[in-house]
């Protein structure tokens, strides 16, 4: 038996209906959240791109003040905190530049050594950030230290580096054999870097030499770098750059400096030259003019000179007249001047010495010369010297009057005996 039952189309079909109507359903709304999703997400990506295009005008116009916001989460986050260490070390690299431009400015229009050293140890300082900076400069010899410059920040300023290093130890290497140093944990021994006693403790330390013409002529050295960090490469790279810099600049100085100073000294006196005397007079006699104390002018003759000359030869003459210049120099303070005036003449400025002064002084080199044990051929010599004064502003208002009221002193020494020493008297 057979029972065929009709089932209408539309019953068989209706949860098929309904199904496909669900699934459009999900599949739509799931589409249409996945497409929000994409415009959202892009929307996202492309604000924080557009963050990074922003930044990176404002670093190409030179403004590094900006960072990107976000540092972290996804790989844009990561990208960001990347992007933000490479603009600080840009604008780090920037602003070293800047530094070496600026000494280069700074080291070029110095002529004056001492400045110029005291400034290259300043800025080494600061473009490295070390709280402590000692620049060495050996003397012409390149055996002992001559120069040694210090830069402390205020803070440090009461340790006072007096005592200047041996140039012995770990400094010694750098100034006299042109390593460099770059070390770490240095509490301990401080001799073993040739520190002296009195140093203020350093935890780290980077030395590069001074060379020129292949020579270590000092060291350039900063110790504790800042922020507890330690000194890297890149700042040992930095200061050999500056060190090359101050080198050719400190030669200049000194080459400069040697000029100078064969211009105003007398060859073979090694005393002042007749120019740089008056020249120091005019001065004096301004200082004299503004603090209101007296300068007292000295003429020295030897007297008899020329019999001497005729005795013992020039070559012998000339050996005395050395000795006698020797001789007044170390009877006068550091801040007076002595030159040969002429021949085998001398001129003495005193500053801040009224005539009772300069006579007791006078006095003192006349009896000093005339002690000295001139020696020559075995058999000893005696010389004397006569000495004229005349003060300012007491004998004289002007430098022309004074060199002459000097001068009347001297002749009057002379007229009176020699071997004596005048003031100048108004008749
Ligand atoms: P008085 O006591 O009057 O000063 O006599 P004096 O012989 O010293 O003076 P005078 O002016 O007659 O002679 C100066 C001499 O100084 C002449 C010269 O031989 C000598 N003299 C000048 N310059 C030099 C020098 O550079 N070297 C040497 N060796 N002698 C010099
Ligand atoms: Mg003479
Ligand atoms: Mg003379």
């Amino acid at each position: 038996m057979r029972i065929i039952c009709t089932i209408p189309e539309s019953t068989f079909l209706e949860p098929v209906h309904t199904n496909i109507f669900y699934i459009s359903t999900v599949v739509g709304v799931m589409s249409c959240l996945v497409i929000v999703a994409s415009v959202v997400i892009g929307k996202l990506g492309t604000k924080r791109i557009n963050v990074f295009a922003s930044i990176s005008k404002e670093i190409a116009r030179g403004n590094f003040t900006k960072a990107v916001p976000f540092t972290d989460g996804d790989e844009i986050g990561q990208l960001g905190r990347a992007f933000n260490i490479m603009t600080a070390s840009v604008k780090r690299k920037i602003e070293q530049l800047k530094y070496l431009n600026d000494v280069t400015v700074e080291i070029y229009s110095h002529i004056e050594i001492e400045k110029l050293l005291q400034d290259l140890v300043n800025i080494s300082r600061r473009i490295i950030d070390a709280e402590m900076g000692v620049l060495t400069l050996l003397d012409e010899h390149r055996k002992n230290i001559k120069y040694f410059k210090v830069s402390l920040p205020n803070l440090l300023e009461h340790c006072q580096i007096k005592e200047q290093p041996e140039g012995k130890g770990l400094l010694g290497e750098v100034i006299k054999k042109g390593l460099t140093i770059r070390l770490d944990n240095i509490t301990d021994n401080p001799h073993s870097v040739g520190l002296p006693t009195n140093h203020p403790p350093i935890h780290n330390i980077l030395g590069v030499p001074l060379k020129f013409n292949n020579t270590a002529i000092g060291g350039l050295f900063l110790a504790n770098k800042a922020n507890n960090e330690r000194f890297t490469l890149e700042d040992e790279e930095l200061l050999l750059t500056i060190s090359y810099q101050a080198t050719v600049a400190i030669e200049n100085a000194r080459l400069l400096e040697a000029t100078h100073r064969l211009a105003i000294t007398d060859g073979l006196t090694g005393l002042l030259n007749h120019r740089e005397f008056h020249r120091r007079l005019a001065d004096y006699l301004k200082g004299s003019e503004r603090y209101h104390y007296a300068v007292s002018l000295l003429m020295i003759d030897i007297d008899h000179f020329k019999q001497f000359n005729d005795t013992y030869g020039h070559q012998i003459g000339d050996q005395v007249l050395k000795t006698v210049g020797d001789t007044i120099k170390t009877q006068v303070r550091a801040v007076d001047a002595c030159a040969r005036y002429g021949g085998e003449e001398f001129g003495v400025i005193l500053t801040n010495a009224d005539t009772s002064q300069a006579v007791m002084l006078a006095e003192r080199m006349r009896s000093t010369i005339f002690a000295y044990p001139f020696k020559y051929d075995g058999i000893r010599s005696q010389l004397s010297i006569s000495i004229g004064i005349a003060s300012f502003p007491k004998d004289a208002d002007n430098i022309k009057a004074l060199v002459k009221r000097a001068d009347e002193a001297l002749y009057s020494a002379k007229d009176t005996g020699r071997n004596k020493v005048c003031c100048y008297k108004s008749i």
